[in-house]
Formats: structure tokens, sequence, C-alpha cells
């Protein structure tokens, strides 16, 4: 099974397998509705009832943490849900040199598994210890600093994680800029792919 993951700029991801459409964080994002939109936490630069709207039919799943609203499957670090065949866990995302993202907070990352192939996308988070445990194909990981980790400790990520590919992610709009995403092309154990918004990778 091929699946598809799109970078939609800053945050946002959008995976296809088939026909199926999933967003992560849909941030200024025109498209078809999805069949599951996944949110990482309440900002607003992830989070918008609009944009959710937008891209919802009757049937989308939406998921995320206890503070967003539409989310009617709520989520949290350690949880997950079965929707047909795929797996969507969540997986801690916090900051620990700063205050954005407070631990207690309990928003999250996801790690999809499609068909054996599994997806994680970091949600906004420093470098965290459980990064290590994780075992994925493709880690969209956030770059841009002031509110994540930086490109820096994005590559010590990348080192503990160890994937296969790697989309680096949230930058160009609150926070750094193509620059510190193009910084991670100096990891030669992944292959890094430095997106375009729209651009795709498939595995
Ligand atoms: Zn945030
Ligand atoms: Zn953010």
């Amino acid at each position: 099974m091929i699946i598809k993951i799109t970078w939609l700029g800053h945050a946002s991801v959008k995976v296809e397998h088939g026909p199926k459409i999933i967003y992560i964080d849909p941030w200024n994002v025109q498209g078809p509705k999805a069949d599951i939109i996944l949110i990482t936490h309440s900002h607003f630069d992830h989070y918008s009832d609009d944009e959710i709207k937008n891209l919802s039919s009757a049937d989308t799943i939406i998921v995320g943490p206890e503070d967003v609203p539409l989310a009617k499957n709520k989520i949290g670090p350690g949880k997950s849900v079965t929707v047909k065949d795929m797996v969507i866990e969540a997986v801690p995302a916090y900051n620990v040199d700063k205050q954005f993202h407070p631990k207690e907070n309990n928003w999250v990352g996801y790690i999809l598994t499609i068909g054996g192939k599994r997806i994680y996308h970091a949600g906004d988070t420093d470098r965290i210890p459980e990064m290590k445990d994780l075992k994925v194909d493709v880690a969209c990981l956030p770059v841009g600093g002031t509110f994540t980790m930086d490109a820096a400790s994005a590559i010590q990520a990348v080192n503990d994680i160890k994937p296969g590919h790697v989309i680096p992610i949230h930058y160009g709009a609150v926070a750094g800029t193509k620059k510190d995403a193009e910084e991670l092309l100096s990891i030669k154990t992944s292959q890094i792919h430095v997106l375009d918004p729209g651009q795709s990778i498939e595995i």
C-alpha cells in the first residue's frame, strides 16, 4: 500500500492512502473533505473551528485532546483509537525549556499506523526523552524554534528516533524559515525531505 504524505505549510500535513484523506493540524488548507482530522493542540496555528468545518463532512472523524471542543474523539498521550484499518496513537508533546506547551496540558503528537507503515507528526514539542522509544518510518518534526525545538535539537531528535524519512515542519509562518529546515540536510542516516507547501513524498 502506497501512502502519500503532503506538507501543506507550517504544521499542516495531509496523509492519503487509497481514497482516504487525513489532515493533521490543518491551517489555511483548501482541499477535499477529510475522512479524519487530527488536532495536536488548541493553539491558533493548529486548530480552528472554521478550518475543521470547511474540511469536514458529516462522516469526518475528528480526534484531539480535551481542549479541542470540536474533537468528539478525545485523546491524550498514551491513548489510541482505531479507525477501520488504521491505528491512531497519541504520544507526548511538550516543552522542556520554554512555557508554551506545558507537559501537564496533555497535548499530543500522533503516530498513524497504516498497512504496517508508521507516520509520526510530533506536534509542538521540544526534543523529549520519549522520542527514543518511537519506531516510525516517517517523522514530521518541528524545526522553527521559539515555540518548539529548533533545527539543532531536531537533528538530535532524528538521531534518537532514526526514522527512514524526515519532513521538517513548523517553520515559515510563526517562527523559523526554510533555512532552519535545510540544516537537517546534514543528516546522512535518514532521508530528509525539505518540501515546498503542497509537495509530497510517497512511502
Ligand atoms: Zn503550539
Ligand atoms: Zn505551533
